[in-house]
C-alpha cells in the first residue's frame, strides 16, 4: 500500500437508550419479541397520525454531540427523507437534513483528532423477511415493523480515519463515549451500533479524493477491520488495472470474506428532503443545554489522562474502555486499594469473568493480599465467593481457614517431612536438577494448602543447601 493512502469516512448508527420510540408511544421491542407486536398508527404510517418528538432521545442526542465537542445550533429540524421501500410504511423516514442537532465536533482517537461532521436523530426502519420456495417458483416477503420508528442517532466523521485499524479503534472509542455518557449500550450484537465506512483510495500526495465507495450495515468491530482491508485491496488492484472504482454502496459477507456490489450511491438530491410538517421546529433552551454539558461524566480520554499517572498504559488501555472497571478501580483506590496491584486483579480477574466486587469488597481483598495474610490463589476463591455472595473478604477468609501460613518455624517442620517423604526429588535438586523443586513445593502446597509460597520456597532450599 506504499503508493497508495487510504481516506475513510464512517457514519455511526446508534440507538439511544429510551422506554419509548422516536415519534410514537410504542415499547422498544426486545429481540425474540413476535412480529408486528410494537407498533401503532403513528409508526404504521396510518393516515392522519400525528409524530410527537421523544425528549428522551434529543437528550441522548445532545449529551452525545457534547462528549464530541459539537456545537449545538439554536435552531433544528427534522426533514422527510422520501423514498419507496416495504421496509418503511409510511413512504418516507423523518430523519434531519440541513439544520441537525450539532455539528463541527472532534474525537481523540489514539492522539489525533477525528473531526465529527454532525450528530442528527432519525427513526430506524422495518424489517423484512424473505421466504423463497425455489421448487413452486414462489416467493413471499415478510415485514417486521417492530423497529420502524425505534430512535436512531447518526453519527459522521469527516474523512480524516486513514487506515483499518484507525477506523475500528474510532468505533471502539466512539462505544466507550456513549456508554460513559449514558447515551446508549452500544451493544453492537444487538444492533445498537452499526457501522457504515465510506473508502476511498489515493495516489500519496494527491489532493483530490478517490471515488468510494460506502459499506453498509457492518456490525462488529471485526468485521469492520476485515471489510475495510478487503475493499481497500480491492479498490487498488482496480485502479492499477487501469479501471474506475464505481461510486456504490457494498455489502460485507461475513461468510465469504468479500464485499459485494448493492446499489448504485443514491444523491440527496434524489430523496426531496423537505421539512416535516407534522412537528415543529426545535429551538432547544440554552439552560437545558448547559445543565447536560455540566452533569456530563469524566469521558474517556480525562479518566485515561488521570489514570496514566499511576498505571502502565497496558493496564490503563484495559481499564478505561470499560467505565465500570474505570469506576470500580477508583473507588477501591479512594478506598485505600493499592494501585497496580488493583489495577493488575481489575485486568486480569475481574474483566475476564465480568464479575464486579463492590469496591469496598476489593480494597479489603487487596489489602489481604498485600499485607501478606492470603495467598494470590486463595484471594481468587475468596473473590469469587465475595462476589457470588456479597460477604466482606475478611469473613470469608476467617470462615475458610484462607490465612496464609508464613510463620517459619511453623514451616521449617513440614518443609523437614517433604524432603525425608521425597528422597529422589531431593537428590536430584542436590545434583543440579533445579526442576525437581516443583516436585517438593507441590508436595509441601498439598500438606499446608495456604503456605506462603516465597517462605515455603526459601526454606526448602536452605535445606537443601
Ligand atoms: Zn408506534
Amino acid at each position: 500500500m506504499s503508493d497508495w493512502e487510504v481516506v475513510i469516512g464512517m457514519e455511526v448508527h446508534v440507538q439511544p437508550t429510551t422506554k419509548s420510540k422516536m415519534f410514537c408511544g410504542c415499547g422498544i421491542a426486545p429481540l425474540n419479541a413476535p412480529p408486528n407486536t410494537y407498533t401503532c398508527e403513528v409508526c404504521l404510517g396510518m393516515p392522519g397520525v400525528l409524530p410527537v418528538i421523544n425528549k428522551a432521545a434529543v437528550e441522548a442526542c445532545l449529551k452525545t454531540a457534547l462528549a464530541l465537542n459539537c456545537e449545538i445550533p439554536r435552531h433544528t429540524k427534522f426533514d422527510r427523507k422520501n423514498y419507496m421501500y416495504p421496509d418503511l410504511p409510511k413512504g418516507y423516514q423523518i430523519s434531519q437534513y440541513d439544520l441537525p442537532m450539532s455539528i463541527n465536533g472532534f474525537l481523540e482517537v489514539g492522539g489525533h483528532k477525528v473531526r465529527i461532521r454532525r450528530v442528527h436523530l432519525e427513526e430506524d426502519t422495518g424489517k423484512l423477511i424473505h421466504a423463497g420456495d425455489k421448487l413452486h417458483k414462489a416467493w413471499e416477503s415478510y415485514v417486521d415493523l417492530n423497529r420502524a420508528g425505534v430512535p436512531l442517532m447518526e453519527i459522521v466523521s469527516e474523512p480524516d480515519l486513514r487506515s483499518a485499524d484507525e477506523a475500528r479503534d474510532y468505533a471502539m472509542e466512539l462505544r466507550t463515549l456513549l456508554r460513559t455518557v449514558g447515551a446508549s449500550e452500544a451493544d453492537m450484537e444487538k444492533g445498537q451500533l452499526r457501522a457504515e465506512p465510506n473508502i476511498s483510495i489515493r495516489r500519496r500526495g494527491a489532493i483530490e479524493f478517490g471515488v468510494k465507495t460506502e459499506l453498509k450495515n457492518i456490525n462488529s468491530f471485526r468485521a469492520l477491520h476485515r471489510a475495510i482491508l478487503y475493499e481497500v485491496n480491492r479498490q487498488q488492484q482496480v485502479l492499477e488495472s487501469g479501471d474506475a472504482v464505481v461510486q456504490e454502496t457494498r455489502g460485507w459477507s461475513e461468510q465469504e470474506e468479500r464485499t459485494f456490489p448493492q446499489r448504485s450511491k443514491e444523491f440527496a438530491e434524489d430523496y426531496r428532503y423537505f421539512p416535516e410538517p407534522d412537528l415543529p421546529p426545535l429551538e432547544l433552551d440554552r439552560a437545558w443545554i448547559e445543565e447536560l454539558r455540566r452533569g456530563l461524566p469524566d469521558l474517556p480520554s480525562v479518566r485515561r489522562a488521570r489514570l496514566l499517572n499511576d498505571l502502565p498504559a497496558g493496564q490503563v488501555a484495559v481499564i478505561a474502555a470499560d467505565r465500570e472497571l474505570a469506576d470500580l478501580y477508583e473507588s477501591a483506590v479512594a478506598k485505600g486499594a493499592p494501585t497496580v496491584a488493583t489495577a493488575n486483579w481489575i485486568v486480569n480477574e475481574v474483566a475476564p469473568t465480568g464479575k464486579l466486587p463492590s469496591p469496598e469488597n476489593l480494597a479489603e481483598l487487596m489489602k489481604l493480599l498485600q499485607g501478606g495474610a492470603i495467598t494470590r490463589d486463595s484471594g481468587r476463591e475468596v473473590y469469587l465467593e465475595s462476589v457470588e455472595t456479597g460477604r466482606t473478604p475478611a469473613e470469608i477468609v476467617a470462615e475458610h481457614g484462607y490465612r496464609q501460613v508464613s510463620d517459619e518455624s511453623e514451616l521449617r517442620v513440614i518443609a523437614e517431612a517433604v524432603i525425608d517423604a521425597n528422597p529422589k526429588a531431593a537428590a536430584d535438586y542436590r545434583a543440579g536438577k533445579k526442576q525437581a523443586m516443583q516436585a517438593l513445593m507441590a508436595d509441601l502446597r498439598k500438606r499446608v494448602p495456604h503456605a506462603n509460597p516465597k517462605v515455603a520456597n526459601e526454606l526448602l532450599l536452605k535445606l537443601l543447601a
